[in-house]
């Protein structure tokens, strides 16, 4: 007989977002929660998989760089031990005509061919005229890189690599999402580093980060899923709608849980398609704005290889690949994060292929490793897509064709998974579409629908971000709090949040 139970606050989705809602909730200890996730375990896009072979990948690369106290604290207190971290600097390329640039691009050109550097260093000098001219802010994504970096590095660089990245042209995205995550280019420094041949070190807010020893980045969030009461937290359990009037979840096994407070992690599309009972005149504006919310989807695939990890590859973390000679925009180097990521040297596994399959038939007979790992990144959009049947070969050899394997590397195992969606679009209709609807279900129907896909901003979809995103949407329910972090991204990505956020009793 399904059941039918009533909450205080019932948290939908256990990824970041959801677990910053109930670990918040659970701090409060001041009314009945409780979480349900589809999933088997918490983690969400923030998971990892494990091979048959036994080879770990994350959902993409994942490296926290916190903008909060609060959120280290957390993490902090899942895992305590110096030795639950690598820490690890970042080291991170650009490949371009066989080169490998630093990062960031625009401050390393003087490690290109003359003509690039020359052609990017002209195209500075007129965005740099273009900016003092300008009297209005750049409209679209295009616009902006045109005006910062000028057309030589938009070419070279910025146009082909957001293409991949994105799987929509930059004119057709807009700008304001863009905060601390661009390099601003120094045209003097460009200019002094060409001429002295120099490249310019780590940038950024991810120059060092660190990485869980187990797990993965998945690990994390397991870890902080077990610091909460395990009765709270209900995996296998389908959201299929949300009765708006009657404030009641129903469940794919027939149950219902009513509540007073509603915090969905869900995607906000799926939300609004699964919303029964609002008014007529909701649901159509709703549905309708729900149409400029874009998105791409994320193919992650991972190579397990047999041997050290090459010189060639040194302590490269994370790499950008603008050109068509591969289908990935990122490639991380994943067995760099730990060495728990590849089986233990004395794992045996058989060759299922050379990199280069021309190269023969391997012999299949098991063997010992060590091992080393490569984990790639495709997009894919209504605008992109991807051959699902020769996307895997596609991309063994696009890691031949950047040297990042040769063609005799033996290969024990790969991994390909989709992920619907995977990335949050930033597209001109985004904003208005927001706008339209997030209020809507605040107001009329105390649902605060919030994180990656569930308040769609990508400037605050990081884990940090989305963590907190939950957190202070359960002090906006319960107390009325504003949401810094879904209200004023500039502002939270611009300073570090020094505030520990202490119970109201503390
Ligand atoms: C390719 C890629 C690279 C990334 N790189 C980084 C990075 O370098 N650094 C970083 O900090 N972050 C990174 N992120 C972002 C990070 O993964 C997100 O911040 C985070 O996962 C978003 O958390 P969330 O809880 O909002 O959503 P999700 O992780 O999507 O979690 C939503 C949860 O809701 C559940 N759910 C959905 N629908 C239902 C339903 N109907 N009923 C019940 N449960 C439901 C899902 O099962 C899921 O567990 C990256 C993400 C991607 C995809």
């Amino acid at each position: 007989m399904p059941s039918s139970t009533s909450v205080d606050t019932l948290v939908i989705g256990a990824g970041p977002t959801g677990l910053g809602a109930a670990k918040r909730l659970n701090q409060l200890n001041t009314a009945t929660w409780l979480l349900v996730d589809a999933n088997e375990e918490a983690g969400g896009l923030a998971s990892t998989d494990v091979t048959k072979e036994g080879f770990l990948f994350d959902v993409g690369g994942h490296v926290i760089f916190s903008h909060y106290a609060y959120f280290d604290d957390v993490i902090a207190e899942a895992l305590p031990n110096e030795k639950d971290w690598y820490n690890h600097q970042r080291v991170s390329y650009v490949r371009r005509k066989n080169i490998w640039v630093p990062f960031p691009y625009q401050n390393n050109i003087s490690v290109l061919p003359v003509e690039d550097q020359v052609q990017a260093l002209e195209g500075m000098i007129d965005a740099a005229e273009v900016r003092v001219r300008a009297k209005d802010a750049p409209q679209t994504f295009d616009e902006w890189i045109m005006r910062m970096m000028g057309q030589g590095i938009a070419d070279q660089f910025m146009r082909p690599y957001n293409y991949k990245v994105w799987a929509f042209p930059t004119t057709t995205m807009q700008c304001k999402w863009l905060g601390e995550r661009v390099a601003a280019p120094s045209l003097k420094l460009s200019l002094s580093n060409t001429l002295y041949k120099k490249v310019a070190g780590g940038w950024g807010p991810n120059a060092t980060f660190k990485f869980p020893a187990e797990g993965g980045t998945g690990g994390i969030w397991k870890a902080v899923a077990k610091t909460l009461p395990q009765e709270k937290l209900q995996f296998k359990r389908k959201v299929v709608n949300i009765d708006a009037k009657a404030h009641t979840a129903s469940l794919d096994d027939g149950s219902k849980i009513q509540y007073k407070h509603l915090v969905s992690t869900m995607g906000v599309d799926y939300l609004i398609d699964n919303l029964k009972d609002a008014d007529q005149s909701d649901v159509k504006q709703l549905k309708a704005a729900k149409e400029g919310l874009i998105y791409s989807s994320t193919h992650v695939i991972g190579i397990g290889i047999r041997g050290k990890q090459p010189e060639r590859i040194g302590d490269k973390c994370w790499l950008y690949f603008p050109e068509d000679n591969c289908p990935f925009y990122r490639a991380t180097i994943f067995s760099n994060y730990s060495p728990n990521n590849c089986p233990a040297e004395g794992a045996k596994l058989p060759t299922l292929q050379y990199a280069d399959p021309t190269q023969g038939k391997p012999d299949s007979t098991p063997k010992d490793g060590p091992y080393w790992s490569l984990m790639m990144e495709v997009s894919e959009s209504s605008a992109k897509p991807v051959n699902l049947q020769t996307i895997l070969a596609e991309t063994v050899q696009g890691c031949v064709n950047t040297e990042l394997c040769l063609p005799g590397d033996e290969i024990v195992s790969l991994y390909h998974r989709k992920f619907t969606p995977g990335y949050p679009t930033p597209s001109l209709g985004r904003d208005a579409a927001l706008s339209a609807i997030l209020p809507t279900l605040e107001s009329k129907y105390n649902i605060l629908s919030r994180g990656r896909f569930g308040s769609w901003k990508y400037e605050v979809g990081n884990q940090d971000h989305s963590f907190m995103l939950g957190v202070e949407a359960v002090d906006k329910a319960l107390y009325g709090a504003p949401e810094m972090t879904l209200e004023s991204p500039d502002f939270v990505n611009g300073r570090r949040n020094a505030e520990r956020r202490l119970t109201p009793s503390a």
